[in-house]
C-alpha cells in the first residue's frame, strides 16, 4: 500500500486490541470493520450508552477474510448477531455497510474501496501476513479506505 501514513490513535489501538480479542486474531478486515464503525459511531455522534437505536447493516462477501469485517463491527459498536442490531447479507463483491441511527432518522452508508480490497487480494497471494497488513489499514487515510455517503 503505496499511502501516507496518518499516525493511528490510541483510542483506535485500543478497539483494534479488543476485537482482536473478540475474533481470535488480528487481520486488515477486522481492522476495517472496527474503523467502520468506530467512524460512524463519531458521525452520527453516537455516544457509549447511546447506541440502543444504532442499527447496523452490513452487505459483504459471507467468506474469510472478508466476513472478518462483522467482528470489527460489532467488537466497536455494540451491534451484534446476538442483540439483533446487526443485520448480515451476502453480497457477491462489493462491501457496503449502513449505519442507521433510528429515533433521529440519520443515517450513513460506508463503502470500502474496491481499490483496497484488490489491493489486499494481491498483497495475500504475494504472502504478506495478516499482522502486517492489519497495521497497514490501521493508518491509512479514511479518505482512501472508504467512499462514505450521507443519508
Ligand atoms: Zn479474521
Amino acid at each position: 500500500m503505496k499511502a501516507i501514513k496518518s499516525k493511528i490513535s490510541s483510542e483506535l489501538a485500543s478497539l483494534i486490541k479488543k476485537a482482536a480479542g473478540f475474533h481470535g486474531h488480528l487481520g486488515p478486515f477486522l481492522v476495517i470493520g472496527v474503523r467502520m464503525g468506530s467512524l460512524a459511531k463519531k458521525i452520527l455522534n453516537v455516544n457509549a450508552g447511546e447506541s440502543n437505536k444504532f442499527r447496523v447493516t452490513a452487505r459483504l462477501p459471507l467468506l474469510t477474510p472478508f466476513s472478518c469485517i462483522i467482528d470489527g463491527i460489532q467488537a466497536s459498536t455494540q451491534c451484534t448477531v446476538g442483540n439483533q442490531k446487526l443485520r448480515i447479507e451476502n453480497s457477491q463483491a462489493k462491501i457496503i455497510v449502513c449505519f442507521e441511527q433510528q429515533n433521529l432518522d440519520k443515517g450513513l452508508r460506508i463503502h470500502v474501496n474496491p481499490k483496497i480490497i484488490k489491493e489486499l487480494k494481491d498483497r495475500y497471494s504475494e504472502g504478506a501476513s495478516n499482522e502486517e497488513l492489519a497495521r497497514e489499514i490501521a493508518s491509512i487515510p479514511e479518505s482512501q479506505l472508504f467512499v462514505i455517503e450521507k443519508q
